[in-house]
């Protein structure tokens, strides 16, 4: 058995390179990483590597992760400059080096050290993305998230993103935060969060989601009950909670996803399932506060 999972639409593209790799008998982390090359090339996605949402200077500033549920190592490239693909810096972390985050300058030069081609910022900042911070308006974010499984049972999760439009300059979201934008174990399951990575990061939505997948929840229900109790955590503690969203996948490849607002897809399939895009009705409406 096969199977992929990854947030929003963009993302089918990273489902499809998947069912390439692990129909063939690939493995979880080369299919996760890939697919999600994909997206991070992809000029037309606005939030994720080339073409990605510029910071407050004007800059791109790229997060990735990967973690091998199998071995439980991750590997973390924050904060990254001049790469169109930081979800290959986080593996050469988590493959070359005792560590498992590097950040900026350090990051890029450990990047120039194994050998990973650097991008001209002629490649990597569109005109759209100029345009966009022209604008000077915090308009958005988005990340992909991806969880595979290969037909040996391992599972593996890779994560990219630019961030938050108009970010201040070395800010990183949970996207590369273990346990908040990501987390796997083979043979339990995985998540991924997209959304405001503050709110992410202080719930910590990944690894609560494993977790109750852990003890017996199935991945809809787990990302249901994750996204709405992180929800009514921050609006108990006084605060206003964000876009929540996650997708999960279980041991046996069946997934889920749920998200505290509206407009959330996510991009899925596995062997028994052909490549498509699912369409969230949210759990709870961040914006009306009432339960869908
Ligand atoms: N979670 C990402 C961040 O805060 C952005 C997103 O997924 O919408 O950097």
């Amino acid at each position: 058995m096969w199977s992929a999972v990854a947030t929003w639409e963009f993302s089918l593209q990273t489902i499809e390179k998947a069912k390439e790799i692990l129909s063939q008998n690939g493995n979880a982390l080369d299919a996760a990483e890939a697919g999600v090359r994909l997206v991070e090339s992809d000029p037309n996605v606005e939030s994720v590597g080339r073409g990605g949402f510029l910071n407050a200077d004007g800059d791109l500033e790229l997060d990735g992760a990967v973690m091998d549920g199998t071995t439980m190592k991750f590997g973390v490239a924050a904060g990254v400059k001049g790469f169109e693909h930081p979800v290959t810096i986080a593996r050469a972390v988590m493959e070359h080096t005792p560590h498992a985050i590097l950040v900026g300058a350090g990051a890029e030069r450990f990047a120039r050290e194994m050998g990973i081609p650097e991008a001209d910022r002629s490649r990597l900042i569109t005109e759209q993305a100029k345009k966009v911070w022209e604008e000077k308006k915090k308009i958005g974010h988005d990340t992909i998230g991806a969880i595979t499984l290969d037909p040996l049972g391992n599972m593996a999760a890779a994560t990219s993103t630019s961030g938050a439009s108009m970010k201040t300059p070395g800010r990183v979201g949970d996207s590369p935060i273990i346990g908040s934008g990501f987390y796997v174990e083979t043979g339990v399951g995985g998540a991924a969060a997209t959304g405001w990575g503050e709110d992410i990061m202080r719930t910590c939505c990944s690894f609560r989601a494993v977790d109750l997948m852990r003890y017996g929840m199935s991945p809809q229900k787990a990302a249901e009950t994750v996204v709405l109790t992180a929800h009514e955590t921050i609006l108990r503690h006084g605060g206003k909670p964000d876009c929540i969203a996650l997708v999960c996948m279980n041991a046996e490849g069946e997934y889920g996803g749920a998200a505290n607002h509206q407009g959330f897809t996510y991009a899925c399939g596995s062997e028994n399932d052909a490549p498509h895009v699912v369409q969230v009705t949210p759990i709870i409406d961040k914006d009306s506060d009432t339960k869908g």
